[in-house]
C-alpha cells in the first residue's frame, strides 16, 4: 500500500513544472499537477511568447522605412491592434493546448485548481476542497509583476501581463522601469507608433549588463524616439477625462498618458500557500530557499524556477527542472550550473549577452584585454538606418580565456546563442581566431577582431 496518493505533486503548470512532471512521469512515477489560471505560465501565456510576437509586429514599421533604400514603395502600410492583439492570444492558446496535450499524454494528472500546502506531504485544492497527499513536492509557481503600493494612483496603471489584452492601442504610454520588460516593451509601443516615455529611476537602463551596452541601447532607443527619463520616479499617477492619465514624476515633471505601465520587477508567488507553515523556509525577497538540487529546507520538498528568484529564465527553469528529477528520481543527484548563462533583451537594437560584464571581470580581480567594435551593419547602408552594431568581448590576460560577449544588434539574440556554446566551454581569444569568418555577415566580426581597445598590464597593480 503505497503511503501516499502520489510520488510527485508539482505545484504550477510553467515551463519548470510541466518539464518537471512529465520527466517524472516518464520514470514511472505517479505525478499530479495543480494550476490556478493556465497550463503553461509566463513565458507561454504572458511573457516570452506573445511578447516576441509582439516585438516582430512592431519592427515592420522600420523595415517599411528601410525597405525604400531597396527600392520598395510601402506608403500604403497601415496597422491594425485588434488583429494583432488577437492572433497572438491564438497563438498563445495553441501553446497551451500543446503543453496541456504533452501532460496527458505523459499521463500526469492536471488539476485545474489553486493548491496550498496544510501539512508538509499534502495539498489542499482550494476550489474542490479536496486534500492530495504525496511523497514529494515540487513549488514551480514562478512570479508576478510588481506595483509600487505606495504610490497614489498606482492602480490606474497597468502592467506587462495586461498590455497584451489591451483594447486599444493607446497614443501615449509611460513605462516605470529601466530593466528588461521596460526595455522591450518601449521597443514594442514606440515601434507600432506610440508615443513612449521611459522613466528609470538609476542613470542608465538595463542594469546588470556591460555598460557599454546599456549606453549603447539607451542612445538608440532615444534615437529612434523613445523619450528617456533617468534619475526620477512616478510619484502619483492622476484620473484625466476620457480615461487619460496625469503622471508626476520625482523631478516635478508632469506627463499625459493614455496608458502607464509598471514595469519595475517581479515577484516571487509564494503567499498563502502554506510554505512557511509546512517549514519551507523564505529569502528576504520572499522566493523559496533551495541548495544547488533545489531542495528546500524541507527535504522532500523542492522549487524551480522563478519562484525561487535565482536567474529568472525560461530555459534556466527548465534546466533545474531537468536536474530535480535526475536528482530525486533518477539516483543521479545533479546541479544545474547556472554559470555563463546567455541572456537577450529583445529591445530595438536587441541585446545577447554572455559570461561577464567588464565591471564583473574588473570586481574579481582580473586583468583583462578589451575587444569592441562599432559598425554599421551592411543592410543598413542603403537604407539608411543610422543602427550601429556593438559585440565587445572580455579576455583574461593570463589564460586568453573569453570571459564575456556582448552584442547589441540585428539579430544578437540568435548570435549569442553560438557565442555561449564557445563561453560556456571557456575557449581562449586564439582558438576564436583560429575559426574562418562567415562572409558577409555581422557575426564574422566576432572572430577578426585584432587588436584589443585597452590591455591591462599583466602584472599585479
Ligand atoms: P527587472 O528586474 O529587469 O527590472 C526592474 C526595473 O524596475 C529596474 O530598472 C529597477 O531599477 C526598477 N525598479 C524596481 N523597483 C522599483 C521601484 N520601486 N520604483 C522604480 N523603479 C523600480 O524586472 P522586469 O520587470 O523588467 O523583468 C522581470 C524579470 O523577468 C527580469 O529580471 C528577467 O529575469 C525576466 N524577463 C526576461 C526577459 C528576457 O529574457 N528577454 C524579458 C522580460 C522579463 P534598478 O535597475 O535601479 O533596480
Amino acid at each position: 500500500m503505497p503511503q501516499h496518493d502520489y510520488d510527485l505533486i508539482v505545484i504550477g503548470a510553467g515551463s519548470g513544472g510541466v518539464r518537471a512532471a512529465r520527466l517524472a512521469a516518464k520514470t514511472g512515477a505517479k505525478v499530479a499537477i495543480t494550476e490556478q489560471v493556465q497550463v503553461g505560465g509566463t513565458c507561454v501565456l504572458r511573457g516570452c511568447v506573445p511578447k516576441k510576437l509582439l516585438v516582430y509586429a512592431s519592427e515592420y514599421s522600420q523595415a517599411f522605412r528601410d525597405a525604400k533604400g531597396f527600392g520598395w514603395t510601402v506608403d500604403w502600410a497601415r496597422f491594425d491592434w485588434t488583429t494583432l492583439r488577437d492572433s497572438v492570444q491564438a497563438e498563445v492558446s495553441r501553446l497551451s493546448g500543446l503543453y496541456l496535450q504533452n501532460l496527458t499524454n505523459a499521463g500526469v494528472e492536471l488539476f485545474e485548481d489553486r493548491a496550498v500546502l496544510t501539512d508538509p506531504h499534502t495539498v489542499r485544492l482550494v476550489r474542490e476542497g479536496r486534500y492530495l497527499s504525496s511523497d514529494k513536492i515540487l513549488i514551480a509557481t514562478g512570479g508576478h509583476t510588481y506595483r509600487p503600493e505606495e504610490t497614489p494612483g498606482q492602480e490606474l496603471g497597468i502592467t506587462s501581463t495586461d498590455a497584451f489584452l489591451l483594447k486599444d492601442l493607446p497614443s501615449r504610454v509611460v513605462i516605470a522601469g529601466g530593466g528588461f520588460i521596460a526595455a522591450e516593451f518601449a521597443t514594442i509601443f514606440s515601434g507600432l507608433g506610440v508615443e513612449t516615455t521611459i522613466v528609470y529611476r538609476g542613470e542608465r537602463i538595463l542594469r546588470g549588463f556591460d555598460h557599454d551596452v546599456r549606453a549603447h541601447v539607451q542612445a538608440d532607443l532615444a534615437r529612434s524616439g523613445v523619450n528617456i527619463i533617468c534619475g526620477s520616479t512616478i510619484d502619483e499617477i492622476a484620473p484625466l477625462a476620457a480615461d487619460r492619465k496625469l503622471v508626476t514624476l520625482s523631478n516635478s515633471m508632469r506627463i499625459e498618458a493614455d496608458q502607464v505601465l509598471w514595469a519595475v520587477g517581479r515577484v516571487p508567488n509564494t503567499m498563502n500557500m502554506g510554505l512557511e507553515a509546512a517549514g519551507v523556509r523564505l529569502t528576504e525577497r520572499g522566493a523559496v530557499a533551495v541548495d544547488e538540487y533545489s531542495r528546500s529546507s524541507v527535504p522532500h520538498i523542492s522549487a524551480v524556477g522563478d519562484v525561487t528568484d535565482r536567474v529568472n529564465l525560461t530555459p534556466v527553469a527548465i534546466r533545474e527542472a531537468m536536474a530535480y528529477v535526475a536528482t530525486e528520481f533518477l539516483s543521479t543527484p545533479t546541479a544545474f550550473d547556472h554559470a555563463d548563462v546567455a541572456s537577450a533583451v529583445f529591445s530595438r537594437p536587441p541585446v545577447g549577452a554572455v559570461g561577464l560584464t567588464e565591471e564583473a571581470a574588473r570586481a574579481k580581480g582580473r586583468k583583462l584585454k578589451i575587444f569592441r567594435s562599432t559598425f554599421r551593419p551592411m543592410k543598413h547602408i542603403l537604407a539608411g538606418n543610422e543602427q550601429k552594431t556593438l559585440m565587445k568581448m572580455i579576455v583574461d590576460v593570463k589564460t586568453d580565456q573569453v570571459l564575456g560577449v556582448h552584442i547589441v544588434g540585428a539579430d544578437a539574440p540568435e548570435i549569442i546563442q553560438v557565442a555561449a556554446v564557445a563561453v560556456k566551454a571557456k575557449l581562449t581569444k586564439a582558438q576564436w581566431d583560429l575559426t574562418c569568418a562567415v562572409h558577409p555577415t555581422a557575426a564574422e566580426e566576432l572572430v577578426l577582431m585584432g587588436e584589443p581597445v585597452s590591455h591591462d598590464n599583466e602584472a599585479p597593480a
